[in-house]
């Protein structure tokens, strides 16, 4: 990769630690129950992508903001252990983004999100630590950050040489001024239906609703499908490609679309085209669903070109 920008990547975006306890059952109101030994994962959206780019040898940044406190620390330590410049992420006096979550016998989730400094990441934070946006090659976003943050960092660097990349995650509509300033959208199903209003269920119905979202904008669709792939709905192209998934055995699925993200925006500034580069991001996302647990899965270099190789 070049070495005439501050970095390949930058993110902005959500610092998490997920405070993880399985338990026979979710507790009912009053009730207390015993549950395992509590396990704290670093998480948040922005650090798994971080994570997951870094890993496939991206020379990554990213602006945030972290607690204080204890957990802050860990997060902090966890992105450098990952090669994730940190120089950028800000300590707040709110506390660090937690998600406090409950894993029930038949494995189902519940989740009680506390954003804490994530809500505090501010446009002032992306003027003060951009080193001016052509110093790197890609931004990824997500929305587990004021959506203002979001669009104001969009708009600074949209137009630049960076490629603007969103990850509309957690879903919710989005205003069209952040439309007209993105180069790839990467909703998963749930999200491009909840953005677009139309129904995604199938190949059909999911170009559908991606040349929609295209009407307020100038950008590329990605649609992550789970098992079954992913769908290029390319800005010029008429026609929509689908790239299939590789076959794996399932474990958990967490993080797997933090790692097609972080793999496909790291295989595209390494040179592949559109289609190779989502092929390897598919690899990463499977390779994410083989492992528990969000970070702990996230693949390196290595581990997927091996995989690819043995596909
Ligand atoms: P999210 O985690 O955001 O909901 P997806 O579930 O669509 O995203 O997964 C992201 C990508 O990870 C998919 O496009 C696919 O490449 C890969 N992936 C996810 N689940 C599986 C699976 N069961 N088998 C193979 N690949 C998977």
């Amino acid at each position: 990769m070049s070495h005439t920008f501050k970095y390949d990547i930058l993110v902005i975006g959500s610092l998490n630690a997920d405070l993880v306890v399985r338990a026979p059952h979710f507790p009912r109101p009053g009730e207390t129950i015993s549950g395992d030994d509590l396990q704290i994962i670093p998480g948040g959206k922005g650090a798994n992508q971080a994570v997951a780019a870094a890993r496939q040898g991206a020379n990554v940044g990213m602006i945030g903001r972290v607690g204080k406190d204890g957990f802050g620390d860990v997060l902090l330590q966890n992105l450098k252990n990952n090669r994730v410049d940190i120089s950028d992420v800000e300590r707040d006096d709110a506390s660090t983004g937690t998600a406090i979550i409950v894993v029930d016998e038949a494995g189902q989730n519940s989740i009680i999100l506390s954003a804490g400094a994530n809500g505090k990441v501010t446009r002032e934070d992306v003027k003060k630590h951009s080193p001016g946006f052509q110093a790197m090659q890609a931004v990824l976003l997500q929305l587990e950050i004021p959506l203002e943050t979001v669009v104001f960092a969009a708009q600074s660097s949209f137009g630049n040489d960076a490629l603007v990349i969103l990850n509309p995650a957690p879903a919710r509509t989005l205003p069209d001024e952040l439309f007209k300033v993105i180069d790839y959208l990467i909703p998963n199903e749930t999200e491009l239906s909840i953005l677009s209003g139309i129904q995604v269920t199938d190949l059909a119905s999911a170009e559908k609703a991606a040349r929609s979202l295209q009407e307020h904008g100038n950008f590329s669709v990605l649609v992550t499908m789970g098992g079954n792939g992913a769908l290029i709905v390319d800005k010029f192209d008429h026609e929509i490609k689908h790239i299939p998934a590789f076959k794996v055995e399932v474990a958990d699925t967490t993080a797997a679309g933090d790692a097609f993200i972080g793999g496909f925006a790291s295989a595209l500034l390494r040179g592949l085209k559109v289609e190779e580069a989502v092929k390897y991001a598919n690899a990463c996302g499977a390779l994410a669903a083989t492992k528990f647990g969000a970070q702990p899965s996230l693949p390196t270099k290595e581990e997927v070109e091996k995989f690819i190789k043995q596909g």
